[in-house]
């Protein structure tokens, strides 16, 4: 038999960035080298430890104190969950779902429009302006039109790339009617983050990942920073032990290796300087980037027949060339020199 999903589901496409089998994968934004040894070593010995019978800690007490104390926050300020999309879904899932809003400026990170959708959650889209910046009045509109329960900003942005100021920041958190969601899953490569921002007396949360800087992508770990009376109904609506023990000592642990992380985010947005420079000599226009990607759209060709030209040379990019707003753009993860040197060579052939 088959049965239809939900009325409200059942036109929506998935998410999806192709797994394509290449050399140089350069299209999901993740850390191009794995966690330092000496973290894969005492993982593994922390790992013969597990009472492998037993639920993990519901409160993942540990972890939370270690990235409390990483960002200088009572842990009663954290929520973790798997993935910062698995935070975000928890976010809409507490404060969204039918008859509420939230609101998005596109183009953004495509899964807060998907997720609040998939929560039954109503989605105000407001858009950024030409060069991608946020235009206070454009975000007055969309709350008044709306007064949305949540307001997502994305800083840096994805796919474009640039932080939001943070007189912006400050300015929505003041005018919003409701939670604000700072995504700063690459805020370690920015000038700034809101985590300064965040305070009891209003709904601003900045959510992280471990995904990027930490490289633990395939851990699944993310979280947010928050007042504490939000945290506590989040806790109410996640699933029990959603956190499995291997994940609680992955994300511990890696917080123990600060140095080293600081050290190779430091190397990445160095590459992203070089990169975004050898860009700027191509016929293309580049986008200004606080992350560890860049946005580009070749001035002169078709931007889906160059993604194609750089698979045929085993390099996968991003391809937003059909997205909303960004005809033609490309998006490139910052990688390891080489595989930087080996995607600038690849598309000075396929440009040419
Ligand atoms: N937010 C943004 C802006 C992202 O780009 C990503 C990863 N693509 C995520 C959140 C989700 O990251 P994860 O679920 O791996 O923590």
């Amino acid at each position: 038999m088959t049965l239809a999903p939900r009325d409200d589901l059942a036109l929506m496409a998935g998410y999806h960035s192709p797994q394509v089998d290449v050399a140089v994968r350069l299209n999901t934004n993740e850390a191009p080298e794995a966690p330092p040894a000496e973290f894969t070593r005492q993982l593994a010995e922390a790992l013969a430890t597990i009472e492998w019978h037993r639920y993990p800690d519901r409160g993942y007490r540990t972890l939370r104190e270690a990235i409390g104390k990483h960002h200088g926050v009572a842990p009663e300020q954290v929520f973790a969950a798997n993935g910062s999309n698995e935070v975000l879904q928890t976010l809409l899932l507490t404060y969204g779902g039918a008859g509420r809003h939230a609101a998005v400026f596109e183009p953004t990170y495509a899964l807060h429009n998907h997720i609040a959708r998939i929560t039954g959650t109503g989605v105000a889209v407001g858009e950024r302006s030409d060069d991608f910046t946020l235009e206070l009045g454009e975000v007055r509109r969309v709350l008044a039109a709306h007064e949305p329960e949540i307001t997502f900003l994305c800083s840096p942005n994805n796919p474009t790339g640039m932080a939001e100021p943070e007189e912006t920041v400050g300015a929505v958190a003041d005018m919003a009617p409701g939670i604000v969601v700072v995504d700063e899953a690459y805020g370690q490569f920015a000038p700034w983050s809101a985590l300064g921002l965040v305070d009891e007396r209003w709904g601003v949360v900045v959510t992280r990942t471990f995904s990027k800087t930490w490289s633990m992508a395939g851990a699944r770990l993310g979280y947010l920073v928050g007042p504490a009376w939000l945290v506590a109904e989040l806790d109410k609506v996640v699933l029990p032990y959603h956190l499995d023990v291997v994940k609680q000592l992955a994300g511990t642990l890696a917080l123990s290796f600060t140095d080293e992380m600081r050290a190779r985010v430091a190397a990445l947005v160095e590459e992203r300087g070089r990169v975004s420079a050898a860009l700027a000599g191509r016929p293309v226009d580049v986008w200004r980037s606080d992350a560890n990607f860049v946005l580009f759209r070749p001035r002169e060709q078709d931007g889906a027949a160059v993604w194609r030209a750089l698979l045929d040379r085993s390099v996968l990019v991003r391809n937003c060339a059909g997205w909303p707003r960004l005809d033609g753009c490309l998006r490139v993860t910052i990688g390891t020199p080489a595989e930087n040197d080996a995607f600038l060579a690849a598309l000075a052939e396929a440009l040419s």
